[in-house]
């Protein structure tokens, strides 16, 4: 590594509110955003001061570890913690909890045709790349809080989350047994996959808690926001428990930032292997749901990785599609659409908003001005400007449930690689929209967790119709078994194809409402405390 090239100088950075609430000049620094996660009128907190790597600096990173390039690129950003605790809390957050010494390794399929494989982790889907760091980083900012305070009260944190699936397993992984926080996790009885299911179900750890709720993902997560808009719930979990309620949601920072590391990791990949030369444009597909993903590879083009057009592909639900081709973004009369890919299926992208922020010449007047719109009249259209400057930056296209299945059957046929129906979508769109840049298509979950529609692409079954007879009785591991078996594809992780046999530890269903969740919230609590 050319160290000349890789000096930088310490500082703090500081966050602005998208929303302009918090005074210029007394923004917070990393470590309390990621504790406060959304900013007081209800913006979120984007860094003030942009990193800009040269060419120089990116070729001096090809031969780093993925945690020592996770680590430059968090001191950079100028998080506020020592360059040591950094270091270390990379090594613990993309270690051998990956199941790949690269961590997101790039896999070339055909020349100028790449796939960023971001389901290393232990629940084998993206929301890991930030769940495994967060956690590891929350801890340490409240330690680092208790020391600024000195001697004064002290409180742990209770990560409250509402999941329709896949975001419930990453965050019980990445909290479990850290330091000064808890996790319970809801979920809609009978609105997830088995295997879902199971993986929530079997979580191991001493602060983890899993429900099921009586309802539909929405009676969930307003049973939820409604327990942490509940006073007196609040006084009592401080009072009793010392704890404050969190949500660690996709809008907070810390959940961001890890994110824009796979894409230079991704870039210095292809470096690496000479694929690319240092300042060769690529671009970047990304199958996109709440903007978060997206934005990161924005972030990474900003500070300076090569990126020409990010491509933002969506399923049936294709509200960011319509918006960023034509401006306005509009759910007046947008049905809801269930898709082979549930982790898309958003209308309300919350990301978004930093996205404009920073497209907008970080006005934060005309931030509130849009998402006030958005409230009260379910649409808003962005200025000429910022308008020019989305699509300088951004082209984007939908793909439908069956032509999602169908590219997982085509992809598979021509490379033997099999794909989820996230990564589908992105496959399809950078096939429709790429141009001469070599393409990352980033590969957001492995097929096993999908392996139902997994199974209908491959033996041709349109999406939404039933499996056969008997396919349609095994569980999710038995199927996957099945699919590997029957086409020749690699079989699942352990982590995955143990499942059956793992001890359900969590299979308690309770009601939708607020009081339930708060019951079982308290009566958990009870459990964590008592001494077995
Ligand atoms: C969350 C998720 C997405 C969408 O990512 P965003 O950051 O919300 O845009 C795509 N694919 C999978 C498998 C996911 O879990």
């Amino acid at each position: 590594m050319d160290m000349d090239a890789l000096t930088y100088r310490h500082y703090t950075n500081t966050y602005f509110d998208t929303r302009g609430f918090v005074a210029c000049g007394k923004g917070p620094s990393f470590t309390e955003t990621i504790i406060k996660g959304i900013a007081p009128g209800g913006g979120l907190f984007v860094p003030q001061v942009l990193p800009r790597f040269t060419l120089k600096e990116l070729a001096a990173l090809v031969d780093c570890s993925y945690p020592q390039l996770a680590a430059y690129v968090f001191k950079r950003f100028g998080v506020d913690l020592p360059d040591e605790t950094i270091d270390s809390l990379m090594q613990t957050a993309y270690g051998d909890n990956f199941d790949d010494p690269a961590i997101t390794p790039v896999r070339t399929l055909a020349p100028g045709k790449h796939v960023l494989e971001l389901w290393h982790g232990p629940t084998s889907a993206f929301k890991d790349m930030a769940l495994q760091c967060l956690p590891v980083f929350f801890s340490a900012a409240i330690e680092q809080q208790r020391l600024e305070q000195g001697s004064g009260p002290t409180e742990d944190f209770l990560i409250l989350v509402a999941t329709s699936g896949d975001t419930g397993k990453a965050a019980l992984e990445g909290f479990a047994d850290r330091a000064h926080t808890g996790v319970i996790v809801f979920y809609p009885h009978g609105g997830v996959s088995d295997i879902q299911f199971k993986q929530m179900a079997t979580q191991l750890g001493d602060n983890v808690g899993v429900f099921g709720v009586r309802g539909n993902f929405d009676d969930c997560q307003t049973a939820v926001k409604g327990a942490f808009s509940d006073e007196t719930f609040n006084a009592e979990l401080a009072a009793t428990h010392r704890l404050r309620l969190s949500s660690a949601n996709s809008i907070n920072w810390g959940r961001l930032l890890p994110q824009v590391v796979y894409y230079m990791s991704a870039y210095l990949q292809l470096i690496a292997r000479d694929e690319i030369a240092c300042g060769d444009k690529i671009d970047v597909c990304v199958p996109t749901g709440n903007f978060g993903n997206i934005l990161a590879a924005w972030y990474a083009k900003e500070i300076g990785v090569p990126i020409e057009q990010l491509i933002c592909a969506s399923n049936d639900n294709r509200v960011l599609t319509d918006f960023i081709n034509t401006g306005t973004y509009d759910i007046t009369e947008r049905p809801f659409i269930l898709t082979p890919s549930p982790s898309m299926d958003i209308l309300v992208s919350s990301n978004l908003e930093r996205q404009l922020f920073e497209l907008c010449g970080r006005n934060s007047a005309l931030i509130q001005d849009w998402m006030d719109k958005l409230r009260t009249e379910r649409r808003f259209t962005v200025d000429r400007e910022t308008f020019a400057a989305l699509r300088s930056h951004f082209s984007a296209d939908w793909v439908s449930a069956d032509e999602s299945l169908t590219t997982i059957h085509e992809v598979f046929k021509a490379y033997q690689y099999l794909i989820d129906p996230h990564t589908a979508v992105a496959w399809k769109a950078a096939e429709r929209l790429r141009g001469v840049n070599p393409v990352i298509i980033v590969s957001t979950a492995h097929w096993a967790k999908f392996g139902a529609n997994v199974f209908r692409a491959l033996s041709r079954i349109p999406a939404g119709k039933p499996l056969p007879d008997w396919f349609g009785t095994l569980t999710d591991v038995r199927l996957n078994a099945h699919v590997s078996a029957i086409w020749g594809a690699a079989p699942p992780p352990p982590r995955l194809s143990s499942l059956d046999a793992a001890p359900i530890r969590f299979a308690e269903v309770i009601d939708g409402t607020i009081e339930a969740v708060e019951q079982a919230a308290l009566q958990t609590l009870a459990n964590w405390h008592s001494p077995v």
